[in-house]
């Protein structure tokens, strides 16, 4: 782990070095050109000059040996400043990262010394034209080539699509299909009979590279079978998922944030109808408040993920997709409402929500799709209901009601009627077996994300009360106006559960007219309404805190 000092130093050189070459005009221009600018990555990448790949390598090869929460405050930082660059910086650490779960020590030490010493740029080549989110349909194959009985090489065939920095890496982590099954090889720039293609003329994320690969007789010795066995590749690419789903999640949190932060100040000189749009309570509390919300719930997701990766935990995949899911939307939805939010400028290329909106797009797609995200989370949490014959909610909700009473401004009650009506929904579709119907499955993942996320903003709230942030938490906000965030999270996510629920269930056919009330009643409706007393209120407070009204607020208070 990187010490908080440390931390703080890289993500001000990074700042400060955005501030200087990447200038808003600088960008978008690259953007209109559809450039990757090769040496800006480099620069950034190099270990004399900005050196942001030793964050990523362990200390035995050379790097500072960042963890989880390092990574994902560097990544939102990158996106903050431009996701197409994030990605191409960042595919080094995710082309490497077979490598540091699944390679021989000589291995790691020849290939992630290397990206220490020199700043070799990797690139992570697994999706193929018929091999998106089902990668085990792969068709690349490596096949064994044989000398006196013994393997000392392999043949690989195939085409990989949509490579972020295919057209520029140095390093390549390529899937194919051994005899034995999926397996990564390292095959180097310029290797006989390995090319790509032209860049993809893309939506968004124009400044990074993405390119085809193709695969016509490459040799490789036996030495870039990552690991030396054939048919670890799928459990090398799973063992990583948590960490690298938690890297896009920061990509969406950045770039929401990003767009929220030129939305707000623009606000504020915006003068319509004789006063600046941010006094106007219609235009803060749908275009500007709810998303500050759900990003910060997000947030909360990512660092207590963050940080139980770091303690040990884990690769946690499933809480690695929640978090990817909940920050990749909210980070998507922030940016379509800052273009609501600057009018007709915001529609235009001249300002960077226009900008920023198509780059946040592809946090929805890659690292595995919103979609996937769903089934992952709704598959993982069924199977916790079913093993605890239906209680792992309602004990989650029981330890949110003990922190209720412990701190009863954070919304934690509320978050445990989410949870409640969770569980409630979860064992009406396992009586009504609603599980066949795949809308339900991927609909009761974003139920459970909402819940799991309502939970950890509360549980964040009060740590920050408490003063047990880690010293490395984002602190934008203080525990009053993160307590109030929590609220208005736990009320948008406890009345979502209950009304999708029933909708759900009811939709499917599991609920006669007769049993309707009684589902209602045990999934405590009338409380989650009651529950959303305040709510206005509580949006005005935090509007007042994100145009620095404070003030003005604790006097309308008293
Ligand atoms: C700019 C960019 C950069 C990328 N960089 C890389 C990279 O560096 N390395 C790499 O290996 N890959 C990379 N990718 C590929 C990316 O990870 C895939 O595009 C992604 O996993 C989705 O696969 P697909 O495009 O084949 O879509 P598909 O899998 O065909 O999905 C299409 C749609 O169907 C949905 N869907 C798929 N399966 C199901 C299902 N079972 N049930 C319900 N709905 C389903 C999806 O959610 C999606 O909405 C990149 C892609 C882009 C666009």
């Amino acid at each position: 782990m990187i010490a908080p000092k440390t931390l703080k130093m890289s993500l001000k050189s990074l700042r400060d070095f955005a501030k200087k070459k990447l200038p808003d005009e600088t960008l978008i221009e690259l953007d209109e050109r559809d450039e990757c600018p090769l040496e800006i990555v480099r620069y950034m990448c190099n270990p004399d000059q900005l050196g942001i790949q030793l964050l990523f390598i362990p200390e035995e090869y050379g790097g500072l040996g960042g963890g989880a929460f390092d990574v994902y405050c560097i990544c939102e930082e990158m996106a903050r400043i431009d996701l197409g660059i994030a990605t191409a910086v960042l595919a080094t650490f995710l082309g490497s990262d077979p490598i540091t779960v699944g390679a021989t020590p000589e291995q790691k030490k020849h290939w992630l010394s290397r990206i220490a010493d020199e700043g070799i740029l990797f690139a992570y080549g697994a999706t193929e034209p018929e091999a998106g989110s089902d990668l085990g349909a792969l068709k690349t194959t490596a096949d064994p080539v044989l000398q006196d009985g013994r393997v000392v090489g392999y043949k690989i065939n195939g085409n990989k699509q949509w490579i972020s920095n295919g057209g520029i890496a140095d390093t390549y982590t390529v899937l194919a299909n051994t005899p034995a099954g999926p397996s990564w090889f390292v095959v180097e720039k310029g290797t006989k009979g390995f090319t790509h293609d032209e860049p993809e003329g893309k939506h968004g994320i124009r400044l990074s590279n993405t390119a085809a690969l193709a695969f016509n007789d490459v040799y490789v010795d036996a030495d870039r079978l990552i690991g030396g066995v054939e048919g670890q590749g799928l459990n090398q690419a799973q063992a990583v998922f948590g960490y690298t789903r938690l890297m896009v999640a920061a990509f969406g949190l950045g770039a929401g944030w990003s767009a929220l932060d030129r939305a707000i100040p623009y606000s504020t000189k915006r003068i319509q109808a004789g006063a600046p749009l941010s006094e106007k309570q219609g235009y803060t509390h749908k275009l500007i408040v709810p998303h500050v919300v759900r990003l910060e719930a997000a947030r909360s997701y990512i660092e207590e993920t963050a940080e139980r990766i770091d303690a040990g935990e884990g690769s946690l995949n499933t809480e690695g997709a929640i978090a990817k899911y909940m920050a990749s939307e909210a980070g998507n939805a922030a940016a379509e409402a800052a273009i609501q939010a600057l009018g007709g400028y915001g529609y235009t290329h001249e300002y960077m929500v226009e900008k920023i909106s198509r780059d946040v797009r592809i946090t929805t797609i890659y690292e595995g799709t919103s979609e996937i995200m769903e089934m992952t989370i709704s598959r993982d949490r069924w199977q916790l209901h079913l093993k605890t014959r239906g209680q792992y909610y309602h004990e989650q909700a029981q330890a949110l009601e003990k922190l209720h009473t412990r701190r009863p401004n954070v919304g934690a009650d509320v978050a445990a009627l989410a949870a409640h009506a969770l569980a409630e929904v979860m064992e009406k579709a396992r009586i009504g077996r609603l599980t066949r119907y795949q809308h339900i499955l991927l609909r009761l993942g974003e139920l459970i994300a909402f819940t799991e996320c309502a939970g950890s903003l509360a549980r964040r709230a009060d740590r920050l009360a408490e003063g047990k942030l880690s010293e490395k938490a984002n602190r934008r906000f203080d525990s009053t106006a993160l307590a109030g965030l929590s609220r208005v999270f736990a009320r948008e996510a406890a009345l979502k559960v209950a009304e999708e629920g029933l909708r759900l269930a009811i939709g499917a056919g599991a609920v006669s007219e007769a049993e309707t009330a009684a589902l209602e009643a045990s999934m405590q409706m009338p409380a989650i309404h009651r529950a959303q007393a305040g709510l206005i209120a509580d949006m005005d407070y935090l509007a007042d805190v994100l145009y620095n009204r404070a003030a003005k607020s604790a006097a309308r208070a008293a």
